[in-house]
């Protein structure tokens, strides 16, 4: 399947993984990223030491890449992936090459992309289009929302939809947050010491979410903040109505449940007064704190009690 001016759906590249998953017939969870493949007529093959040490165009990609889409003109183009990637992440990069495969304004470029690109927190747009496409595949939007509904707002609740669709843990919470029609945001903690220990300008565009017509620059932290501040925000995801925006690199600093998840590498579930996270709003969070294995790093989830009587989201109405 191809598409072009024809059969353009507009800017939003989460419509043509729809319209592919309608079209392949694909209608239940977890997506198979071989049958997607297959009905858009690419081959998938993976890379690993052992091919790349016969084919030296190999070894070059395989330093710096996760996955690589091959277009072919006289014949079948191909995603490669990483062999020694574990199963979910080589989903959620195929899913990625898909993308690139199939939105209109990526046609006629291989795509060689890095862990970073098909990081949730990537910042160049066409990445993101690429991510938000794929996160399309792998998650599809009417049978999460169908999860989300069923199951109490919670870390377990993430868990439940990640093995349902065989995806990891970030991509998850971020779909999670990003769709969920409750009061929810995911934050992502990280140690300060990872960061220069100067202002950086960087764009932060919260992962898989609109991006503003203007630039909000993160809260710059001196060397003394990072003194006081041991760990700092990476990047805050929140759903429609939350009614807070957690801003990158504010800093956390000791004596609550998110440093203790982080010191003592086990998960925590506490109310957190919004002051943690630099507020100066007088109520506390529910909030669940799981520290993500080695990479230092903690998700919080964020939750407030929804007071609306029944919200019908599936059909757009409240009652
Ligand atoms: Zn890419």
């Amino acid at each position: 399947m191809k598409f072009t001016l024809e059969n353009y759906l507009g800017n939003e590249p989460s419509l043509y993984a729809r319209k592919v998953l309608r079209e392949s017939g694909l209608k239940a969870a977890p997506i198979c990223e071989k049958t997607v493949a297959d009905y858009l007529g690419l081959e998938l093959k993976e890379f690993s030491l052992n091919s790349s040490a016969q084919n030296p165009e190999l070894l070059d990609i395989i330093k710096t890449a996760c996955a690589w889409l091959q277009r072919r003109v006289n014949g079948k183009s191909r995603i490669w992936v990483h062999g020694d990637a574990y199963f979910e992440r080589k989903r959620l990069s195929i899913f990625h090459e898909c993308g690139h495969a199939i939105l209109p304004w990526h046609e006629d470029f291989d795509y060689l992309c890095s862990d970073k690109d098909v990081d949730p927190t990537v910042r160049s747009r066409i990445e993101r289009e690429s991510f938000g496409c794929g996160s399309e595949f792998l998650m599809p939007r009417d049978m999460f929302v169908e999860d989300v509904l069923s199951l109490e707002t919670s870390i377990y609740a993430i868990e439940q939809l990640r093995h349902r669709h065989v995806a990891s843990m970030e991509p998850t919470a971020i779909r999670y947050a990003y769709i969920t029609p409750g009061l929810c945001g995911i934050v992502m903690i990280k140690p300060a010491e990872n960061q220069k220990p100067k202002p950086i300008v960087q764009d932060h565009t919260p992962p898989g979410q609109m991006v503003f017509p203007f630039r909000i620059p993160p809260k710059p932290l001196t060397i003394e903040d990072d003194k006081r501040y041991p760990l700092k925000v990476k990047y805050f995801v929140k759903s429609h109505r939350f009614p807070k925006y957690i801003a990158p690199g504010t800093g956390i600093e000791e004596g609550n449940s998110v440093f203790e998840a982080w010191a003592s590498g086990r998960p925590l579930q506490d109310e957190i007064p919004a002051s943690v996270f630099g507020s100066s709003a007088k109520w506390a969070y529910n909030a669940e704190c799981i520290p993500l294995g080695k990479s230092g790093m903690v998700l919080v989830l964020l939750w407030l009690p929804d007071y609306q009587l029944k919200l019908d989201f599936k059909n757009a109405v409240i009652l």
